[in-house]
């Protein structure tokens, strides 16, 4: 690990510290007040209004924008509301290229507001060998990248995509949906994508108990127009929010590294499962994209899926009899969640696309927690024992 990258997590860890200046409180202090005093007609304080500015969501997105390597950030009021912020960048002319499998709810707003006229939209496979070449041959204004794609793990090539469309088009937006692997196992603006955005819902705080985003940009001019439409569309992100992912973030280099050596075991365990079709993991040699996934990112991360041999109803009595994976939409918590993407996450990308995207009624998908290993393995042994 380079200097600079063990300098960008210590960063992280201490965002705040030791900064208060009344009380000097070693956790910075957070500031729930919606506006600030003015001394008078001439003083324009750097806080005035918390829609616009707040002290502690400004520690986020400074400590964000630090761990990403960008230029700053804007702190969201969820994921979604992170992708709402950068699609108005686009406008009705401008070409949007996106996944056909990336996020269902992300796959409903881009086609819901293209449908309305906001911009052009194609979804496209970002996987396949010829994909940088044939998304620049579109001359997109923007590519959204969702890398490991939720919920198969496909792994697309940020490096040569954003080569290729540069290429053809220096002005061209590449964003990246970082949610999957956090700026501990992936950095997309080292590999050319100008813009980073999560669902700090998921590993950035980390606990379950926040819905959030971030949107970091790599430069100063797109900053600024983010932080226009964050402020003009009022996405922002509440302060308690900010603090409670400000707190998670301290301990995230931490976190996803025991829950990734889970998810390495589990995995692999899985594999060997007579109960299991097939498991998705970029950690496992069997992956397709197993090379690049290794080349491009800091680690597999702490998500995978995986395809239960059987029906419906095997399906239904693998899930009843697990007693620590808890059903739930959500990922990249402490906890170990399963998930039945087909009726859950990508519910509203309708049964067509689903099918495009490898989404079939027997794959579930795990978030592997930071819980004992041998806990979890027993729990998915005796469930798949049936
Ligand atoms: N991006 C990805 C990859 C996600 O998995 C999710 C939610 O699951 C989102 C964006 C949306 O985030 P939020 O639920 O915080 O709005």
């Amino acid at each position: 690990m380079s200097k600079k990258d063990t300098y960008r997590r210590t960063r992280a860890v201490q965002a705040g510290i030791g900064k208060d200046k009344g009380e000097r409180a070693v956790i910075p202090p957070l500031y729930l007040s919606s506006t600030y005093k003015m001394k008078g007609l001439e003083d324009f304080p750097a806080y005035q209004y918390s829609r616009t500015r707040n002290p502690t969501r400004d520690i986020l997105a400074q400590a964000m924008s630090e761990l990403e390597g960008g230029h700053d950030a804007c702190i969201t009021a969820s994921g979604m509301a992170a992708i709402t912020l950068i699609l108005h960048l686009l406008s009705p002319d401008d070409l949007l290229i996106a996944p056909y499998d990336c996020y269902g709810r992300a796959y409903r707003l881009m086609s819901a507001l293209a449908e309305k006229g906001h911009f052009k939209l194609e979804f496209m496979d970002q996987y396949s060998e010829r994909a940088a070449e044939e998304i620049a041959a579109k001359a997109p204004k923007m590519v959204f990248i969702e890398s490991p794609s939720n919920p198969v793990m496909r792994v697309a090539n940020i490096a040569a995509i954003s080569g290729a469309v540069k290429d053809t088009n220096p002005d061209a937006l590449i964003v990246c949906d970082n949610t999957f692997l956090s700026p501990i196992l992936q950095l997309p603006l080292t590999l050319g994508a100008d813009i980073v955005c999560h669902s700090t819902t998921k590993f950035l705080n980390g606990h379950s108990d926040v819905v959030g985003g971030a949107v970091i940009a790599k430069t100063k001019e797109i900053w600024d127009e983010l932080d226009f439409w964050a402020n003009s569309l009022g996405v922002i992100g509440a302060p308690f929010d900010s603090y409670m992912t400000l707190r998670g973030l301290r301990t995230l280099e931490v976190r996803i590294g025991r829950a990734q050596e889970n998810a390495k075991i589990i995995a692999a365990f899985l594999e060997e499962h007579e109960a299991i079709e097939r498991v998705y993991y970029p950690g496992l040699k069997s992956h397709n994209d197993f090379e690049l996934a290794a080349r491009q990112q800091e680690g597999p991360g702490a998500m995978l899926s995986f395809t239960l041999k059987g029906d419906k109803a095997q399906a239904a009595a693998f899930i009843d009899a697990l007693k620590i994976f808890a059903l739930a939409q959500s990922l990249g918590g402490t906890e170990s969640l399963i998930n039945h993407p087909a009726s859950m996450t990508h519910v509203s990308m309708g049964q067509e696309a689903r099918e495009k995207a490898g989404v079939s009624d027997n794959l579930f998908r795990l978030s592997i927690g930071i819980e004992h290993i041998d806990d979890l393995v027993a729990d998915l042994d005796s469930a798949l024992k049936g």
